[in-house]
């Protein structure tokens, strides 16, 4: 028989199809709701100013080569990228017990950690990760591909579009002690709902009296609420309340350097000889991996981490996708709810977070928007909203009205 006739034909990823057919659609006012990605009030792409001022800095540095970089990354980027996440004076960092390692994004960063957990970890039964419902599609993917279960906990309510806090919480006392759970830092992908800090604080205690582990994605840090702190208080918390955890980071949004793959791993353990040990284990699975990671992308991250003027520059352009992001969700519930007088409460759409927004809808809606209006977004309701800007606007709330009435 001929090779790869037992290979099954897999399904085209359900956001690159939609983006697929947002592109062969004709119709002017077409809006693509589905992209998880920045755009500008023009709907395009925005490479940040200060991005673009650090690329004509290496572009004129000659002393810089393509050699390798080190097995677990630049080294002044990594460590600039922990005390950004951690804080500056994160005790996790002036006592030495955190272990950082430059990775492909957060998706690298994922991989790197689970593949980490199904090698060292000292599972109480089988291999499993505790994912939120629902999570960020490839989160299962990625567990899976190391050979660990992925299994579910509350999280998302249907009926009040927020946090089955209840939920999460019975999960994280029933699991058996020792679980290993995975917790969005801060916007979550892709219901755009988050515990509140005194939901955080009562999760961290229930997982450190159940000695689980954090395994945290921070995918939209500063991205969120435009501040870079509060968008890291959680992981902060978390570390400084002494839960053993890891940080997977990425500054494919809050740098707009998506296709740069600029990301790292930061294991946070109890001493620094342990930190060592892991050191060295990360360095020997990333050397399988890929060797070493690529450069460009860690330096103009490290440039704008260790330039005063440039990180502040950065925190401005951050200011500006976080800003007008927020604009939006307020001008969306402004629409729905004074002008078009749109039934339900919509209250959610101003009080969810980051990028996307889950708008409560239902899969039969969420088609008629997509057939009828040529309104692109996926079948569980999320919409980006980074997809809609001035000119849009309102032609998206007249067409959700419509739909739900
Ligand atoms: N984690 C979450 C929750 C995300 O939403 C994303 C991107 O969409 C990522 C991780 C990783 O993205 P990247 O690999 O581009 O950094």
């Amino acid at each position: 028989a001929e090779l790869w006739q037992e290979v099954p034909l897999a399904p085209p990823d359900s956001i690159f199809k939609l983006t697929a057919a947002y592109k062969a659609d004709p119709f002017e006012k077409k809006v693509n709701l589905g992209v998880g990605a920045y755009r500008d009030d023009d709907n395009k792409p925005w490479v940040l100013p200060v991005v673009k001022k650090v690329t004509r800095i290496l572009l004129n540095d000659e002393t810089l080569d393509h050699e390798y970089l080190p097995i677990t990354g630049l080294p002044e980027y990594t460590a600039a990228a922990a005390k950004l996440i951690l804080g500056p004076s994160s005790i996790a960092l002036t006592e030495g017990r955190t272990v950082s390692v430059q990775t492909i994004s957060g998706t690298g960063a994922n991989h790197l950690g689970a593949l980490f957990l199904s090698r060292f970890y000292t599972w109480n039964g089988a291999p499993r990760i505790y994912l939120s419902n629902p999570t960020w599609a490839n989160h299962h993917a990625i567990f899976k591909n190391v050979g660990i279960e992925p299994v579910e906990y509350p999280y998302y309510d249907p009926k009040t579009i927020g946090l089955d806090f209840e939920g999460f919480i019975g999960s994280l006392r029933a699991a058996p002690e020792r679980s290993a759970f995975l917790l969005h830092a801060c916007a979550h992908n892709p219901t755009g709902v988050d515990p509140t800090e005194e939901q955080w604080k009562v999760i961290a205690q229930v997982i450190l009296e159940k000695k689980h582990y954090a395994f945290f994605d921070c995918a939209y840090q500063g991205f969120a609420s435009g501040d870079l702190d509060k968008d890291a208080w959680a992981v902060r918390y978390f570390v400084e309340l002494g839960v053993p955890l890891l940080v997977c980071q990425s500054f494919a949004k809050n740098a707009g350097l998506y296709g740069e793959r600029v990301g790292a791993l930061h294991v946070v353990s109890a001493n620094s000889e342990t930190a060592t040990r892991v050191k060295s284990q990360l360095s020997v699975l990333q050397r399988s991996e890929i060797s070493n990671p690529p450069s460009h992308g860690a330096r103009l991250v490290s440039l704008i981490l260790n330039d005063a003027g440039l990180f502040e520059e950065w925190k401005r352009d951050i200011r500006t996708m976080a800003e007008r992001i927020i604009a939006m969700r307020h001008e969306l519930h402004r629409l729905l709810t004074q002008e078009l007088k749109t039934p339900g409460n919509w209250d959610h759409i101003v009080n969810q977070i980051g990028m996307f927004s889950f708008t409560g809808i239902n899969p039969e809606q969420s088609k008629g928007l997509v057939e009828q209006a040529h309104i692109y977004l996926t079948a569980n309701g999320r919409i980006s909203m980074a997809g809609l800007n001035s000119h849009n606007i309102r032609y998206f709330a007249e067409n959700l009205d419509k739909v739900v009435r």
